[in-house]
């Protein structure tokens, strides 16, 4: 499902976050967006999502204005970026309560949501560990979770924000490999939110450099490295690291 951003603008009282954002996703597209701490990765994320409304702009899903949608009609999976588990329920009810956020008419009977969450449980290969509680699994393993409940729903679009944020190297690059496998063999449009210029690169077919509320560049990850006079990312990145 293609994503149209048209001058998106949000501020908070005087403080202008997003200023005049417009953006094309396109259909099947994984999209990272990139920029320092404060410069409204999250925001914007947030209100693709129908989290947060904007001031002022349209949003489009494939066509279809969605502007003054809300977050459950939108259809969107989200994953946070400390998993937001429920800690007093087993994994196997957290992604159950991924169907939750749907319409009730929407919703599917008890024997469906089972089948599902069985499902959900071979695909991020965690099936052993239905009856757990979110305290007693790894960082990774909570992450998993996080994503199968966010796709509990068969969204067409998903967003993460900062998904790997918390977990070690190791795992953040297992992690990655795993998502863009998953995104392949789904193919949901996705939008995540990093501010790791090597995870951007690696993982995204467009990354999407942003800076204080504005879009600076967007580009395919090759097209980024091969235009060393390439302005902003690679001061940016000569920043971070
Ligand atoms: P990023 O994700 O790039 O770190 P954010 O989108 O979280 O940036 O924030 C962008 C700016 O907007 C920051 O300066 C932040 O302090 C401000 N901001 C975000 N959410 C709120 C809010 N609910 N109230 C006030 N200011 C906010």
């Amino acid at each position: 499902m293609s994503i149209s951003l048209e001058r998106i603008n949000k501020s908070f009282g005087n403080f202008q976050a997003l200023n005049d954002i417009s953006l094309e996703i396109g259909d099947g597209q994984l999209v990272g967006l990139l920029g320092p701490s404060g410069s409204g990765k999250t925001t914007l994320l947030r209100i693709i999502a129908g989290l947060e409304s904007a001031d002022g702009g349209r949003i489009l899903f494939q066509g279809e204005d969605v502007t003054g949608q809300h977050v459950r009609e939108r259809r969107v999976g989200f994953v946070f970026q400390h998993y937001a588990l429920f800690r007093h329920m087993t994994v196997a009810q957290n992604i159950a309560f991924g169907l939750d956020v749907l319409p009730r008419k929407q919703r599917p009977a008890a024997a469906e949501i089972r089948r599902r969450v069985g499902e959900l449980l071979e695909m991020v290969q965690l099936a052993h560990l239905a009856e757990r509680y979110p305290s007693q699994l790894s960082g990774g393993q909570k992450q998993r979770i996080a994503l199968a409940r966010a796709l509990a729903m068969q969204p067409r679009i998903l967003l993460l924000d900062e998904p790997f944020g918390a977990l070690d190297a190791k795992v953040r690059k297992d992690l990655r490999r795993w998502l863009r496998n998953l995104h392949d063999e789904l193919n949901f449009t996705s939008v995540f939110v990093t501010h790791d210029q090597e995870e951007a690169l690696e993982l995204s077919d467009q990354v999407v450099v942003m800076s204080a509320g504005r879009i600076e560049q967007v580009d395919r990850p090759q097209a980024l490295y091969a235009k060393p006079d390439s302005r902003f990312v690679f001061d940016f990145l000569g920043h971070v690291n």
